[in-house]
């Protein structure tokens, strides 16, 4: 006898319908599915929980990484990260990264020194090494010169040896070509994790970052933000090598180093913003 003749009950007029009987689900049926299905589901989240707890804590992420304790160093063990200096004077930094660029380094001296201005020049070592008489010239023209990376390799992908050794060898190819020794770091793309920061301690250097920055892709709106927030300490970040820099670029910052003259603002060198910052005075 069927269980429901409303569905299952063949009429005269119709053929016989072979899945009819499907479509009704007897009730203790229903209960085992549900229960089978919250039970899947209660495993599914159980085992989802441990695989994600298991992944988090046995591979953290590439920047979850410590620097090696200094058990052997004496006195202080630090190093800063710099986004922009408080400063009584009407100053700023313009800096540069990714260079010497036989193209772009020039034009950029050439901008500087019409506008009686100064900047810092994050560079790559092997740009440097390939062109020592541009760090020369940049040193000449009363620049800082400091250091970005061997290459553009991300740091927080690099193990401690391997960023010792490149920010060593920085360090070292900027000097050959005539540069003081460099004081500040900036890594590339701005990231940096605790072995990055190890090293920059250990090589006394300050690490240094922007709070305005100009890009090669939309330069007339970041030049506007600037002007719109410019304020003594600033640290401006712009590019004078690799892919980013390009004419329009050069022509907004060169309006942008006028723009902010005539608001008596000049830009200096990092280290120059650092040693007048008022920080310690007050
Ligand atoms: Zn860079």
């Amino acid at each position: 006898m069927p269980l429901n003749p409303s569905t299952s009950a063949p009429s005269p007029d119709d053929a016989p319908r072979p899945f009819a009987k499907q479509r009704t689900t007897p009730a203790r049926t229903k209960r085992w599915f549900l229960a089978i299905g919250i039970a899947a589901l209660a495993l599914a989240l159980a085992t989802g929980g441990y695989v994600a707890a298991t992944y988090r804590f046995t591979h953290p992420s590439p920047t979850a990484r410590v620097f090696v304790r200094p058990e052997a160093a004496r006195g202080l063990v630090e190093t800063s990260v710099v986004w922009r200096v408080e400063t009584k004077r009407p100053e700023y930094a313009l800096t540069f990264d990714d260079g010497p660029d036989p193209r772009w380094t020039p034009q950029v001296l050439r901008m500087l020194a019409a506008h009686h201005a100064h900047a810092t020049f994050f560079m790559l070592g092997d740009e440097a090494q390939a062109n020592p008489g541009l760090v020369r010239q940049v040193v000449a023209a009363g620049n800082e010169v400091a250091i970005h990376g061997w290459t553009h390799a991300k740091l927080t992908f690099m193990s401690t040896p391997q960023i010792q050794q490149a920010l060593g060898l920085t360090s070292r190819t900027l000097m050959a070509a005539g540069a003081p020794k460099p004081v500040l770091f900036r890594p590339t793309y701005g990231r940096i994790d605790s072995p990055g920061l190890g090293v920059a301690s250990a090589d006394g250097l300050t690490v240094v970052m922007w709070s305005h920055h100009i890009t090669g892709s939309t330069p007339a709106r970041d030049r506007a933000q600037i002007d719109k927030t410019a304020s003594p300490g600033m640290i401006v970040l712009a590019h004078d090598g690799r892919t980013e820099p390009n004419a329009q670029m050069m022509t907004q910052i060169n309006g942008l180093l006028g723009d902010l003259e005539n608001r008596g603002l000049t830009s200096v060198t990092v280290s120059q913003l650092m040693t007048d910052s008022t920080r310690d005075s007050r």
